[in-house]
């Protein structure tokens, strides 16, 4: 009888361990798995740099390289190609790619200008075509918790005279000569005729406080490191928008910097241009 006992102490003891082995197995191999896991993220992660890295290997190239650049364009040619296959009627492209700058006036263009209300200081009117894709942009951010405020829309001929010679008088009241002051003022306001507020397809684009804040009215670089600006960087093309002036262009817009100042394109166009690092002028 002590015999049956102890064989079966021993069966239990065998079951036992056995079970316990099989649940540790179990454990270590999740263990395993959350390891792979983790290193998948980190993969990702590393993935995510490294595309960031091409992208602005991809900016400095464009910028850097005639050769390159050349590639660059005309890979987008032949994009285009393909792609006007399929919008084989649709004229957009004209529109919404038209270079307006001191060098391509437009003169006394008028545009077809609707008034806009939503997120908008009173009275500002914008090209009709451009109201649809300007609200889904600003409802689009206020989801995000970025409140914008369309600043400055289309400005007519006189309105853009008005605007440049105040920003002439106030340099001058400033203390600057009438010329120095002439001059400063063109870096950042077009010449009459030659602005894309008379177009109507830019817009100046601002933080909601911004109005408050900043009575004097004067749009400053400073405004990039806004939540607002940050926010427009990253998102605007999705809706169609570029940032017109970049940093680091001027030689080739011959304007400012200017963090606020979004000009529509379409969105196809509005990616290519953002993804490849380039300005209007070099992408037409
Ligand atoms: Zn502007």
């Amino acid at each position: 009888m002590k015999k049956l006992y102890f064989v079966i102490f021993i069966l239990l003891t065998t079951l036992f361990l056995f079970y316990g082995c099989v649940e540790n197995i179990e454990n270590s191999s999740a263990v395993n798995n959350s390891e792979n896991a983790t290193s998948a993220v980190s993969n990702n992660n590393e993935h995510e740099t490294s595309a960031v890295n091409n992208d602005e290997n991809a900016v400095s190239t464009a910028s850097n390289n005639n050769e390159n650049s050349e590639k660059v364009s005309s890979a987008a040619e032949n994009s285009d190609v393909e792609d006007s296959f399929f919008n084989i009627f649709d004229d957009d492209d004209e529109w919404q790619l038209r270079l307006v700058n001191a060098e391509n006036p437009i003169d006394d263009y008028t545009p077809e200008v609707v008034n806009f209300t939503l997120f908008a200081r009173e009275g500002c009117l914008i090209d009709v075509r451009i109201k649809k894709p300007l609200e889904k942009l600003l409802r689009a951010a206020k989801k995000d918790d970025v409140e914008l405020l369309v600043y400055s829309g289309y400005r007519s001929f006189d309105r853009q005279v008005e605007v440049f010679n105040n920003n002439v008088q106030r340099l001058i009241n400033n203390g600057l000569y009438e010329e120095d002051a002439t001059n400063e003022t063109k870096k950042t306001i077009a010449i009459p005729g030659t602005s894309e507020h008379q177009y109507g397809l830019a817009v100046d684009l601002v933080n909601h406080d911004f109005a408050v804040t900043n009575p004097s009215g004067v749009l400053e670089e400073s405004f990039e490191n806004t939540k607002a600006a940050k926010w427009l960087m990253k998102n605007a093309p999705k809706y169609g928008f570029i940032l017109r002036y970049p940093k680091n262009k001027t030689h080739i817009t011959n304007i400012d910097y200017e963090p606020w100042h979004y000009r529509y394109v379409g969105v196809k166009h509005a990616k290519k241009i953002t993804e490849s690092g380039v300005t209007l002028e070099e992408y037409r």
